[in-house]
């Protein structure tokens, strides 16, 4: 039997979590749901002047937002730094690495002469195969890892295929810094391995450590993981995703308004397909998910399409687990504590009375909740400019003329408040737009509102009828 899949994300808390590591956790999170394995966090937190608490809060929050749960608890990796040490001092007894005592006067004229000789910069050996005795007084090394010289190393890459570097182009890496820190390449192969992590999920941009990081696998005599480098995430003019295009923070996506569930099928379709199939479920994606589905060219990433993927999630999303949502999501954006109280403190029942209708017309939980201020409103009512233009002599007539109809309405419900309204504008020859464009400005204050005799419901008939009344 072979053994377990076991994925890991590993993100570097020196920010928020980007929207590309958001799709990297994804595709490490489907792949272990769809095998039955694991998926294991790991931080990669060994720069200590840009690792911050609030960076690993912010990563775990955007994971937990998204819905992607990790298996036992994070792991450090600046905490494992005396294990890497260790394995660096087996490297060095196994003769797979060795001490350089190179100053950096040294490295520096090293590095001069390969500019000049517009060759590329590469440590050139020094201290390979020279007697350690040879070592000079007081100068703490080095240890860099005997990369091989000969040859190629191999990737097997699911998305990239199978990717040949020479080995003359690898230099010999330094795996332990003069102070006793680990460098990166270590750590990951250390902590790979000692995770048990069977495959690695990660952007393109580590396919060079890639292949050091096998070497040093080899070295060791260790089983190299199975290898997916996802392409890049590209702005929708083809440049590499950046500050420019749009927020790059899961948390902003969350404050945007956008459901997990439609972050999750619209980042699954950057780099990863399935036919030609757009919307699916996440339970679909796992159900999918294939490492060999995903592309080798980078993906680009289209804010209009995932809007519209967004809205399509808010308006087949169950009422009652959209209210969840929507409460959810109150506390992360501006104004939405003051909503949250107004409807704690007894709103509720209108709103979730309304919510039917709002979610037809709003694309991200931002406009659901700007859609919804009119429940909130009070009388007098401010009007924006439109609706201020919409109440004028003619609008007023209008109105004039179909409150007593409404008033003697003796079911306040959408259906039955249709027909009289129909009605009404029929016997009055007047269009129902020319109607309902004053009774909306005049009930909520501006010209875009859910459907107009859902408005006049969910308001109830004295709140209604007491909105239509103020303008006139
Ligand atoms: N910490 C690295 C990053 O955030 C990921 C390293 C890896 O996945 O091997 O880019």
């Amino acid at each position: 039997m072979s053994s377990p899949v076991i994925t890991r994300f590993a993100p570097s808390p020196t920010g928020f979590l980007h929207i590309g590591g958001a799709r990297t956790a994804l595709f490490n999170w489907a792949f272990a749901r769809h095998t039955g394995g694991k998926m294991l966090l790991r931080i990669e937190d060994t720069d200590r002047e840009r690792s911050t608490e609030a960076a690993i809060t912010a990563i775990l929050d955007g994971l937990t937002w998204l819905g992607l749960g990790w298996d036992g608890e994070a792991v450090s990796q600046f905490a494992r730094a005396e294990r890497h040490r260790a394995v660096a001092n087996e490297l060095l007894q196994r003769g797979k690495a060795y001490y350089c005592y190179c100053s950096p006067q040294e490295l520096e004229a090293m590095r001069a002469r390969a500019e000049a000789e517009k060759r590329p910069v590469r440590y050139d050996g020094t201290w390979r195969d020279r007697d350690p005795k040879d070592a000079p007084e007081g100068v703490k090394p080095v240890i860099r890892f005997k990369a091989p010289q000969e040859g190629e190393t191999v990737i097997h890459d699911h998305a990239q295929g199978r990717v040949v570097i020479p080995n003359k182009d690898l230099d010999d890496l330094i795996i332990l810094r003069s102070d006793g820190n680990p460098t990166y390449n270590l750590s990951v192969v250390v902590d790979d391995h000692d995770m048990g992590v069977t495959h690695i999920i990660r952007g393109v941009d580590h396919l060079t450590n890639a292949a050091r990081q096998t070497q040093i696998y080899l070295a060791m005599g260790w089983q190299v993981p199975d290898m997916t480098h996802v392409p890049l995430i590209h702005g929708p003019d083809g440049a590499k995703l950046s500050k420019r295009h749009g927020a790059l923070g899961v948390e902003a996506y969350r404050a945007m308004g956008y459901l997990p569930a439609a972050l999750r099928n619209y980042l699954a379709r950057l780099g990863w397909s399935h036919g030609d199939d757009e919307i699916f479920s996440t339970e679909q994606l796992v159900e999918w998910f294939s490492l060999d589905a995903i592309g080798k060219s980078a993906a680009r990433f289209d804010f209009a399409k995932l809007e519209n993927l967004n809205g399509h999630y808010i308006r087949h999303t169950p009422d009652a687990v959209l209210l969840k949502e929507f409460l959810a999501f109150l506390p992360h954006v501006e104004g939405g504590p003051e909503m949250l109280k107004a409807l704690e403190g007894g709103r509720m029942a209108a709103f979730a009375k309304a919510l039917p209708g709002l979610k037809e017309r709003a694309k991200t939980l931002v406009e659901l909740m700007t859609n919804a201020a009119f429940l909130f409103a009070v009388r007098p009512l401010a009007l924006d400019d439109k609706a201020r233009a919409l109440l004028n002599d003619e609008g007023k007539a209008a109105l004039r003329g179909v409150l007593p109809v409404l008033k003697a309405a003796a079911d306040w419900q959408a259906p039955a408040l249709e027909a009289a309204v129909k009605a009404h504008a029929e016997q009055a020859g007047l269009k129902l737009g020319k109607l309902a464009q004053p009774l909306r400005a005049a009930l909520t204050g501006t010209s875009t509102s859910p459907g107009i005799f859902d408005v006049l419901e969910v308001l109830g008939r004295d709140e209604a009828l007491a909105r239509l009344a103020d303008p006139l």
